[in-house]
């Protein structure tokens, strides 16, 4: 049993049924008389577990034929350059700009850390970036990240972007608190790229709208140590030599991981099995639409003392709020110290905002109990009535 009300951005609680499958399971895995921390991941039964993880990602967000789903290493910063590499280097991609032209830029939807950071990683490596907007230096949204700003504010690489090799966006920004409510408006014949790093499987999403989506597993589906990669096929096939491209390494190349079915090399096998069990685990509770009734049912039960408060306050706006990360600041923030400290005592934990934003973050992954959510809204409204 989980003992702490767990409120971490990641890595993050896990469903303590899992952890206790994991417990009974650890001497030995699928009667091999090993570990799965011990088995190669050349054997069979371990080759059941990738099929098996597979298969559950294909069910749970609907995956079409047309995509393939990877299990990669390097965490969602690694894919950040990976995205860009296997674009640029994509006959789908090139053949819509002449030959001989210099590569196309990509157009970054800047909501939050993330996705600047996704940009910055692309400009570092030489790429051609256009940042559409970043919301922290918007008009509408001002100097930090509350939400999306208007269309009419975009830059984009023609209309919609419509001339970009891609357009890049972060759907959940972690530490920032700022969620799309809707997926971007873009040209059809540009290629769609989405971090859901930290809202995967917490709603329904169209995947076959996307060229490529991805995710870290250590928030809503699992440990860290794996990242799922969903990249349609046909994206896939290299361009010819008219359209000169990065040469990049295998690690990263997307191609290479689905031909080999994520086993290229030695995949993170403990990860994957433990994310297999997660993928079951919300299964068993109604999937990806359980997962979003369960996130508003915890939305209901801590938003009125948000709401009724003169001291917590959500800098983000109402429409672009994150069902995941909840950030806030005090009115006083003099009172931090102690908020953090009352509710440690309590025993709900990693509760700090990030290091870049300061106040409270308040994490309501997947695994979250409903419980531990009341138990903190109680606890809010205690402390609030203290110190006011
Ligand atoms: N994208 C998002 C939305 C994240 O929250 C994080 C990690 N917090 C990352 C990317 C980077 O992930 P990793 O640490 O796995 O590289």
């Amino acid at each position: 049993m989980t003992h702490v009300h767990n409120f971490g951005a990641g890595p993050s609680v896990l469903p303590p049924e899992v952890m206790e499958q994991v417990q009974r399971e650890m001497l030995d895995f699928a009667g091999t008389g090993m570990s799965v921390l011990e088995v190669s991941h050349r054997s069979r039964p371990f080759d059941q577990v990738v099929n098996d993880a597979e298969a559950r990602v294909r069910d749970l967000l609907g995956v079409p034929a047309t995509h393939s789903v990877l299990f990669v290493q390097g965490g969602a910063t690694t894919q950040f350059a990976a995205v860009w590499y296997n674009l640029l280097a994509s006959q789908v991609v090139r053949s819509r700009f002449p030959a001989g032209t210099p590569a196309p830029p990509a157009d970054y939807l800047v909501t939050g850390t993330w996705s600047r950071k996704a940009a910055e990683e692309v400009t570092r490596l030489g790429g051609r970036v256009n940042v559409a907007f970043d919301a922290a230096q918007s008009p509408s949204t001002g100097r930090a990240y509350i939400g999306v700003p208007p269309t009419a504010e975009w830059q984009t690489t023609g209309p919609r972007s419509r001339d970009a090799a891609y357009v890049y966006y972060c759907d959940n920004e972690t530490v920032n608190g700022v969620e799309w409510d809707a997926v971007p408006d873009v040209h059809p014949d540009t290629v769609l790229v989405c971090d859901i790093s930290s809202n995967a499987m917490s709603r329904p999403i169209d995947v076959a709208r996307f060229g490529i989506i991805f995710a870290g597993a250590q928030k809503n589906m699992g440990p860290a140590g794996v990242t799922v990669v969903i990249v349609r096929n046909d994206l896939l096939v290299r361009a010819g030599p008219d359209h000169p491209y990065v040469p990049f390494p295998t690690m990263l190349d997307y191609e290479v991981a689905r031909a080999h079915r994520s086993l290229y090399n030695t995949p993170p096998t403990f990860a994957i099995y433990v994310c297999d069990l997660v993928f079951k685990w919300i299964q068993e509770r109604g999937g990806v639409a359980g997962m979003a009734e369960r996130s508003q049912a915890k939305l209901a039960a801590l938003t009125p003392v948000l709401d009724g408060s003169t001291l917590y306050r959500c800098p983000v706006a109402a429409r672009y709020r994150s069902r995941m990360n909840v950030v806030l600041t005090l009115t006083r923030p003099e009172l931090e110290a102690a908020f953090l400290a009352g509710a440690q005592k309590r025993g709900m934990v990693q509760l700090k905002g990030h290091r870049s934003v300061g106040g409270i973050r308040i994490s309501l992954y997947n695994a979250l109990d409903l419980a531990s959510v009341q138990a903190l809204a109680a606890y809010m409204v205690d402390f609030e009535r203290e110190h006011t």
